[in-house]
């Protein structure tokens, strides 16, 4: 993804309050490797529920609130995440809910999926396995991986994005 700087990062969030992107903790933007990402995902270092999600739509930086579901999924079973599609234990795996923008979002609507709980999918999608799938070589691989991601989370993002 192309590289944002903090101002575009908060200027993008779309369905939180002045005062929460105010209290948006920001990740380390210097140590970024913009290159092997397609958003630009952190959790809330504090411990809360909170995440966040930034990524380009066209040439408009985008972004969303999320917050994790306090109850998680039964241990020891696997999990997927609807994003980047890494089957995983269903610890790693969390329900996340994002209030819709607009007056949606201020009536209670939110959307909600089940993705990576670190919002760590472009770093996931780049772990190969030694058993590679398809006979694809490995940058033919994550760049298959690298273009559904992304497709899921445009849709993702225009479910938020969507006023009913
Ligand atoms: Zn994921």
């Amino acid at each position: 993804m192309r590289e944002l700087t903090a101002e575009q990062i908060r200027a993008s969030i779309m369905n939180a309050s002045d005062a929460e992107i105010d209290r948006m903790p920001l990740p380390g933007l210097h140590e970024t490797v913009w290159a092997d990402r397609e958003f630009l995902g952190w959790r809330d270092p504090t411990g809360s529920p909170r995440g966040y999600i930034v990524h380009w739509v066209d040439d408009q930086p985008v972004g969303f609130m999320v917050r994790a579901a306090t109850s998680a999924l039964r241990p020891g079973i696997g999990a997927m995440c609807s994003l980047c599609h890494t089957p995983q234990p269903s610890t790693q795996v969390v329900m996340f809910s994002a209030a819709k923008g607009g007056e949606a979002g201020l009536d209670g609507n939110s959307v909600a999926t089940y993705i990576c709980a670190d919002l760590g999918c472009s770093i996931m999608i780049r772990i190969i396995p030694g058993t590679s799938e398809l006979n694809l070589t490995r940058d033919d691989l994550v760049a298959h991986r690298s273009a559904g991601l992304r497709r899921r989370l445009q849709n993702f993002t225009a479910n938020v994005l969507k006023l009913a």
